[in-house]
């Protein structure tokens, strides 16, 4: 029998080559947190492409809750850093913090996030905060899924379902950064 292993997803966009690499040696079941995402419509347009895709897998998904104020409490005094900061990783660590309470109290063997599949994702530190949250009962599954080509895997599979993509990572100031860095390429001629 599959050991059954609780996966943090952001989105499914990244799920996608996460869960094609993992379902063959586990029982999957997807769990979406992710009070990061800001505004609530687009927490909602990405949750709802998850469940679609669960769906269409035929995998389990169990939704955790969505208050923003959880990650403002988080990342506090740090608003003002730049993504791949310390605010970063206060992000990580509260979502995969939640992962493994969930992963324990389901009776689930392992747990993971899908995270590091994006490239602007540090691996070193969501594994560092896995192994910090795991239990003797319930061990956090190392890896770097963007490695041999998981990241362009899940571009393929993106395009292949018709997945909605977002433009930002998903709080408000990588909205911010986003719209900021679309102005810059405006003004440059569009960065052609
Ligand atoms: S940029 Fe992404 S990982 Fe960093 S704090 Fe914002 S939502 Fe979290």
């Amino acid at each position: 029998m599959k050991k059954k292993l609780l996966l943090h997803s952001c989105c499914a966009p990244c799920s996608s080559a996460v869960i094609e690499k993992l379902q063959n040696d586990f029982d999957l079941t997807i769990y979406y947190y992710n009070p990061n995402i800001y505004p609530q419509a687009e927490f909602e347009r990405r949750q709802n492409e998850q469940i679609a895709y669960c769906k269409k897998l035929g995998i389990d998904i169990i939704f955790g809750r969505y208050e923003p104020c959880e990650y403002d409490k988080a990342i506090k005094g740090m608003e003002n850093m730049p993504e791949k900061s310390p605010r970063c990783y206060a992000c990580y660590e509260l979502r995969i913090q939640e992962v493994s309470k969930k992963a324990k109290e389901g009776g689930f063997d392992f747990f993971t996030t899908t995270l590091s599949i994006s490239p602007h994702k540090n691996a070193q530190w969501i594994n560092e905060i896995g192994k910090k949250f795991e239990f003797e009962s319930c061990k956090f599954y190392e890896a770097d899924f963007k490695k041999q080509n998981g990241y362009l895997r899940s571009l393929q599979l993106s395009k292949e379902n018709g997945f909605y993509r977002q433009e930002y990572c998903g709080c408000e100031m990588s909205m911010l950064a986003r719209k900021e860095k679309e102005r810059g390429q405006t003004q440059d001629g569009g960065g052609l």
